[in-house]
């Protein structure tokens, strides 16, 4: 299995020490690090530490190249995008049919965090609102729950090629004050959609929002799911290839809150984004964007990681449905 210092050694002997791609992703960080619009998270204590002046991107290619500016070795808790990958093992847990009778697929116009389940099936609407998340945190196996966050760390180990660790206090913060995610899990415990070691579960989901990432972690994971699941650096599979289409799908109707309406109207990637302010975006073939910026906008998304990834898709041409001829050539420039 690789470690951190195997990605590292293969980055620093790939990543070009400049390029007009570099030079055009520094231009987009000058550009926006000026744009101090939006608010950090601070519904726990630990999340208000963050300094609004963070912000980084990191591009990683299909091929294995490494593209940084900035902030891009800031650690900070990757929250709801983890709820992505999540849904990817509980599918390689128990396949798509049964996954589908716990969690539906529906995207919502209701908030992450909406006490609303399916009338007729009871389902959450879907794996990246707090309730299906914690359904879906509630499939993945284990005998105990020592090896349940074990596999879940390895999961994320096998998209991005280093060991993670959990921020124990915003673990502990999170599991202190979720009461609306309790409320949530025991509301889904009446119904029979998720099973009776919920507390367990609970905790699961708190230690997943927890797990400590940098924007490079954040490129590595969508660059995976652009390589068809295998990671592109250390060549090694961290979701079977089935199950890529599932996890991108929802990404991109249900991935940047409820403003996932917008973002595949003007961006068109499949992206997850989460309140510790990163963003993972989806160029399938192509690239995996991850941006860091603590600073979110009304819906809970990073401001400058919205404005980056807008450049990029509409200079690139990276929009899923983008027929025009894009000012700038991937091909060209960094795809050869
Ligand atoms: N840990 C958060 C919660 O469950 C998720 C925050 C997010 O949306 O990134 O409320």
């Amino acid at each position: 299995m690789a470690n951190s210092e195997n990605l590292q050694s293969s980055v620093s002997s790939i990543a070009p020490v400049t390029s007009p791609f570099l030079n055009y992703l520094n231009e987009l960080h000058q550009k926006y690090q000026s744009l101090n619009d939006g608010k950090i998270a601070d519904y726990i204590p630990e999340l208000a530490l963050a300094k609004p002046e963070w912000f980084g991107i990191c591009v990683a290619t299909v091929d294995g190249q490494l593209f940084e500016v900035g902030n891009c070795d800031q650690l900070f808790t990757v929250q709801s995008i983890s709820k992505a990958f999540v849904f990817g093992l509980a599918l390689e847990d128990h396949g798509r049919e049964y996954v589908n009778c716990k969690v539906s697929v529906e995207p919502t116009g209701e908030a992450f965090n909406s006490i609303v389940l399916d009338e007729i099936t009871n389902r959450p609407y879907n794996p990246m609102v707090n309730a299906g998340a914690i359904a879906t945190a509630d499939l993945i196996k284990g005998k105990n729950s020592t090896e349940r966050l074990k596999r879940l760390l390895e999961m994320f180990k096998g998209y991005t090629g280093r060991d993670h660790d959990i921020n124990v206090p915003v673990f502990l913060s999170e599991k202190g004050t979720g009461f609306r995610n309790k409320a949530m899990a025991y509301l889904m415990l009446n119904f029979g959609m998720v099973s009776e070691k919920i507390d367990e579960t609970l905790d699961l989901y708190f230690q997943q929002c927890s797990i400590m990432v940098n924007a490079r972690d954040l490129a590595m994971l969508s660059a995976t799911l652009a390589n068809g699941g295998i990671n592109p650096i250390t060549k090694q599979r961290a979701i079977a290839e089935e199950y890529v289409r599932d996890v991108i799908s929802v990404m991109l109707t249900c991935g940047m809150y409820d403003a996932s309406g917008e973002w595949a109207y003007r961006v068109g990637l499949p992206a997850k984004s989460g309140v510790g302010g990163g963003i993972t975006a989806v160029a399938l073939r192509k690239l995996g964007v991850g941006t860091f910026s603590p600073l979110l906008d009304k819906k809970g998304n990073s401001t400058r990681g919205v404005k980056v990834c807008e450049d990029l898709s509409r200079d690139f041409g990276l929009h899923l449905f983008n027929v025009v001829k894009p000012t700038h050539n991937l091909e060209e420039w960094i795809l050869r």
